[in-house]
């Protein structure tokens, strides 16, 4: 799943992974997970996303390569928030063969609507990196990083875009028709 900070990857993902019955595998929660039980990889995590930066591309792909590896994700798998970069899409590409993103499904929505919705995550969740300054920082680091990604998988044939706007059923259900064509 591709798509800025706050346009709802997390939801979508989690409802599509759930339909299919392959696992959801998001790196924020991961790395989210290793900060809270203060592992080395969390340590070093910590500091670079309470600053909305990305963690080192080394230190997450071989996080995910091990995950992949892992029996529940044998037959399929939606990859959250990784790759966020044409370089982690290369190195999975290097690791797993070219055809481990079958398909990578774009979430759009226009850039007020996501800062409205990040500000609102940050109250209701207190995520310490969904702070003002932060989400301007993310939004950023999104451009510069990650929209690139859109035109790597567009040259491959792989994208899909998808409206990311309206109630979270209704984009659900054109992820869902979008995967039957
Ligand atoms: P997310 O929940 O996907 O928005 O990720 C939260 C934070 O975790 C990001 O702002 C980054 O600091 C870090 N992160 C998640 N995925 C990656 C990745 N693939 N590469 C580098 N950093 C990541």
């Amino acid at each position: 799943m591709l798509g800025p900070p706050g346009v709802g990857k997390g939801t979508q993902a989690g409802l599509l992974s759930r339909a299919i019955g392959v696992p959801h595998i998001s790196t924020g929660a991961m790395l989210r997970s290793a900060v809270e039980a203060g592992t080395d990889l969390g340590k070093k995590a910590q500091d670079i996303m309470h600053r909305g930066d990305l963690v080192p591309d080394e230190l997450v792909t071989a996080m995910v390569i091990e995950r992949l590896s892992q029996e529940d994700a044998a037959c399929g798998y939606v990859l959250d928030g990784y790759p966020r970069n044409p370089a982690q899409a290369e190195a999975l590409a290097d690791a797993l063969g070219p055809d481990c993103i079958e398909l990578a499904l774009t979430l759009d929505a226009p850039e007020q609507e996501l800062v409205a919705r990040l500000s609102g995550r940050a109250e209701e969740e207190g995520r310490r990196d969904d702070s003002d300054e932060v989400i301007v920082k993310r939004l950023q680091v999104y451009k510069e990083e990650t929209a690139p990604l859109i035109d790597y998988y567009t040259a491959a044939g792989r994208v899909t875009h998808i409206d990311g706007l309206g109630p979270v059923l209704e984009v659900f259900g054109r992820m869902v028709e979008a995967l039957a064509t």
